[in-house]
């Protein structure tokens, strides 16, 4: 791994636009479960349900009684070495900012900024009759208080401000598309490349670099692949900066 981390790191001093593009595998060892891998959140929920726009518009109980409490648990989790060396690299002028497919704010908690979130995220909820949104805390304050589904005055249903599938993607996906045009660099971090339209970013980059624990069908097609856990990458890559000068 050193060698290829050398590498990286090499690649990361030429670039004159470095973004990331992130995983659920970037927050596996912050204690979130990914969707994938075993043990995943595929193993305990169904996705086309609990996350499903059409079950929510129809039976919204479904993504309270089920979904909820998964997403619930992300939000108490704090980033990890990954996240926060990125976050560093964004500092110095290494990376320019991130695009990330989670809904965990991980990211935002290490510190950094220019974070683009192409599937929303979990810190509020928006009333689907009339607008009204309120922060996560006092959505689970009314789930807790057995209000399933959780509603407005307006007695519409809060929907939290995450993308289900069957959503529209949300604006954030235009400015990733053009933040990847404009790129030189792309670190693919922690995703299994699966998930369209985010599995087509990496192709509108000049140069890509995929850092994940299991191999992916775009192995083949870029320029460095690092097999790993992410949290050793970054330590490793923290060290290789540091060792240059170029990370406080
Ligand atoms: P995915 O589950 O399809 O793939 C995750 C990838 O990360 C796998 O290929 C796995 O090998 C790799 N991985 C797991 N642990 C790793 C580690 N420690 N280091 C390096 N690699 C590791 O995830 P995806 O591609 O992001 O797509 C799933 C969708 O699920 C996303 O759209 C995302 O919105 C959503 N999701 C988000 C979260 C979160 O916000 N943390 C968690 C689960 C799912």
């Amino acid at each position: 791994m050193y060698q290829e981390v050398k590498q990286l790191a090499d690649m990361l001093t030429g670039s004159s636009k470095t973004v990331a593009l992130t995983g659920a595998g970037i927050s596996t060892e912050s204690g979130i479960p990914d969707f994938r891998s075993p043990g995943g959140l595929w193993s305990k929920v169904d996705p086309d349900i609990a996350f499903s726009r059409d079950t929510f518009i129809y039976r919204p109980e479904v993504f309270y009684q089920s979904g909820f409490q998964h997403l619930h648990a992300m939000t108490g989790a704090e980033p990890n070495k990954a996240h926060r060396v990125l976050a560093r690299m964004q500092a110095v002028g290494l990376l320019h900012g991130i695009i990330t497919q989670n809904v965990d704010s991980l990211h935002q908690k290490a510190g950094s900024t220019n974070v683009l979130e192409l599937h929303g995220h979990l810190r509020s909820a928006t009333c689907m009759k009339c607008s009204n949104k309120i922060n996560w805390d006092q959505l689970v304050e009314l789930v807790l208080g057995g209000r399933i589904p959780a509603r407005c005055e307006c007695r519409g249903v809060y929907k939290p401000d995450a993308v289900f599938f069957g959503d529209e993607l949300p604006v954030d996906f235009e400015h990733s598309i053009k933040e990847s045009r404009s790129s030189e660099l792309m670190l693919v971090i922690g995703s299994s490349l699966e998930v369209a339209p985010a599995n087509f970013l990496p192709q509108m980059s000049r140069r890509v670099v995929i850092i994940n624990l299991d191999p992916t069908d775009m192995d083949g097609q870029v320029d460095l692949v690092i097999h790993g856990k992410c949290g050793e990458v970054f330590a490793a890559l923290e060290e290789k900066l540091q060792s240059r000068g170029l990370l406080r």
